[in-house]
């Protein structure tokens, strides 16, 4: 599906583009541009509403850990916590959270003296699990939300990249808050480039903001920024979180942001091409009488069939513990259940995860007991673990 910038409906400048052959969505085209009227930089190709809708419904049903938030969570809610004590004198009585993963963020605002609290949460299972945890739910996707009460506060962390419109979004949280009450919006900040990991412009990301694009969406949507807060290092990648209050008769003065984020996309691709050159080469080096497994059967793995040539050697196959992805097929590729018995003799397993590469590595290093060897991509820890 081509896609236009959300504000000019102008026929974008397209920088980059890839051919992945993805789980779920079979072959795609994704390309990344920006909007020569103000920079924004987004998905210029993605996959069309339909294809993402089925995406996320079925990713959700197989997570399993909901309710169990993570360290980083742990530590990003802290810290919207306190950006709110900062920025309301009382703390907010009625909140919303938009798209909760799990109840953990909204128990920590109750924690801290909020009322009432509730969820929008479009997924019906996920509906159910925070309706068990005492959490009122609009089972809706915000494109669609209505409601009478008025909120103190709409939380939006990691929403707005996701969503075709985020103007349309954040116009419907606009339209259930009086003026006065305030959004926490927080998504990753496209600045410091250097600070991404390659595969982080991915299909679920159709949004790449600018701090100057993003301030221009959340004024155009009626809001005035009360405090911006940018993290380039100790989260996993950069983000920028807002907070910002709803008054009337705002005025928006265009912004064109072009030049400088044009430097952050070609900067990006530029790093990014350097890398996969260097996963490409460590690939290079697995000799030919090796079968060739991929561990993980995510979005990067696409990406790295893609990048590294990998469909012009013999692979295997690709493991992966998700119970959903077993037996389908990335490409050609079938994807398998991890199982040792699953795996040829003298193989390579090839670790195929940005994020995820420790803890991997821990549950599978096994393998070499079995005479196998396991190859991490990443240069942190970029040892060749040998049998
Ligand atoms: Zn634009």
């Amino acid at each position: 599906m081509k896609n236009q910038c959300f504000l000019h409906k102008t026929k974008p400048e397209i920088i980059y583009s890839e051919n992945l052959d993805l789980f779920n969505f079979g072959n795609l085209k994704l390309s990344y541009g920006l909007c020569k009227d103000c920079g924004h930089i987004f998905q210029t190709e993605s996959a069309n509403k339909s294809q993402m809708k089925n995406h996320y419904k079925k990713l959700l049903m197989y997570l399993d850990n909901l309710s169990k938030p993570s360290n980083d969570k742990i530590k990003n809610v802290s810290r919207h916590i306190s950006m709110i004590k900062q920025e309301f004198k009382n703390f907010p009585e009625k909140v919303l959270e938009v798209s909760s993963m799990n109840s953990y963020t909204l128990k920590q605002y109750k924690n801290n003296g909020s009322k009432i609290i509730f969820a929008l949460e479009p997924n019906s299972r996920v509906s159910k699990l925070l309706r068990k945890d005492k959490i009122k739910v609009f089972n809706m996707e915000i494109e669609k939300f209505k409601s009478n009460k008025k909120f103190d506060l709409i939380i939006l962390t990691h929403v707005l990249e996701h969503l075709f419109d985020p103007l349309s979004a954040l116009k419907k949280c606009n339209n259930v808050q009086k003026e006065g009450q305030k959004i926490l919006v927080e998504v990753p900040l496209f600045e410091k480039v250097e600070n991404y990991t390659i595969g982080s412009m991915h299909l679920e990301h159709l949004h790449y903001f600018s701090e100057n694009n993003l301030i221009q969406l959340i004024t155009l949507a009626g809001y005035e920024i009360d405090n911006i807060s940018k993290i380039f290092k100790s989260t996993e990648f950069p983000f920028i979180t807002i907070v910002a209050t709803k008054r009337k008769g705002l005025k928006c003065s265009n912004t064109n942001n072009y030049n400088q984020n044009l430097v952050s996309l070609k900067r990006y691709i530029k790093n990014s091409k350097l890398n996969w050159k260097k996963i490409k080469n460590k690939i290079n080096k697995i000799p030919s009488n090796k079968n060739i497994y991929l561990y993980g059967a995510g979005s990067f793995t696409s990406q790295l069939i893609f990048h590294t040539g990998l469909n012009q050697k013999r692979i295997s196959g690709i493991l992966d513990g998700s119970k959903i992805k077993q037996n389908k097929y990335i490409g050609n590729y079938k994807i398998l259940s991890p199982d040792i018995k699953n795996i040829k003799k003298n193989s390579v397993i090839v670790i195929s995860s940005a994020t995820c590469q420790e803890s991997i590595y821990n549950d599978i290093k096994y393998y070499k007991n079995f005479g196998h060897q396991i190859i991490m991509l990443f240069q942190t820890k970029s040892i060749i673990y040998k049998i």
